[in-house]
């Protein structure tokens, strides 16, 4: 019997709907220069979500590794990372939603739906609501197309042993995104108090999980991490309920 292949409905950005499916293969790339520790720490935490989740035997993971198929344009990650590039008061950044919509065009993605992993050793950025450019961020992700991570922010951590659980539970968030954990809900920082906590993050959870908001870093990834650690959990009982509902 054929099993019937979930889509869920989403919009683009003016506004048209359109079916998307949701159990699709997650595809990992990477830039040169990320190490093999950095990359191991992405292939462990993608395994860990698809674990909790309950798909780890469903969603193949392809590692791609350096993905480069020749010089032209969407051959390779170092094309859709000059694409990106931005100067910013900040120096050389790449631009995520630029990278991410980008690769919306990917001719891999013509072949086969999946999502990506994209992880870059160059900084991140975004732009705010007021079209002003962030410091920095460390990762982003799209529904439809998969995530990007930086790690060069956490490379400053002296403990590989820490840098390399940031990165898990980077990567565990940002797909937490891709797969809707706490959407809709405001969810609170790392580094903030459940009980008194004054600012709200949109699509974050309030729970001790990995869906809180890591507003600073390299700090409230350590906290995350750490708190992570402790308890064995990465995710609360309520972004679980939510991944599963989304991807069931
Ligand atoms: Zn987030
Ligand atoms: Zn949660």
């Amino acid at each position: 019997m054929k099993k019937e292949v979930p889509v869920r409905i989403a919009y683009n950005a003016r506004g048209k709907q359109f079916y998307m499916q949701i159990r699709k293969p997650v595809f990992i790339m990477n830039s040169a220069s990320v190490t093999k520790n950095e990359h191991s720490a992405v292939m462990s935490g993608v395994k860990t979500i698809l674990k909790i989740i309950g798909l780890e035997k469903e969603i193949q993971i392809n590692d791609l590794g350096c993905w480069n198929q020749g010089s032209g344009e969407h051959e390779s990650i170092d094309w859709y990372l000059a694409e990106a590039q931005v100067k910013t008061a900040n120096g050389c950044q790449i631009y995520d939603d630029d990278l991410l919509k980008l690769y919306r065009k990917s001719p891999l993605t013509k072949n086969l739906l999946h999502f990506v992993v994209m992880i870059i050793d160059k900084d991140l950025t975004s732009k705010r609501d007021d079209g002003a450019w962030y410091n920095f961020v460390i990762g982003d992700s799209f529904p439809d197309i998969g995530v990007v991570l930086s790690v060069k922010r956490f490379r400053g951590l002296s403990d590989s042993q820490k840098q390399e659980e940031c990165i898990k539970t980077l990567v565990m968030h940002e797909l937490g995104h891709v797969f809707l954990a706490a959407s809709g809900r405001n969810g609170i920082d790392a580094l903030s108090d459940q009980s008194n906590s004054s600012v709200l993050y949109k699509d974050h959870c309030d729970q001790e999980c990995v869906m809180r908001q890591g507003g600073r870093v390299p700090d409230a990834w350590e906290k995350l991490s750490e708190d992570r650690l402790k308890s064995g959990k990465p995710f609360c009982k309520k972004c679980i309920d939510e991944m599963k509902r989304y991807i069931k």
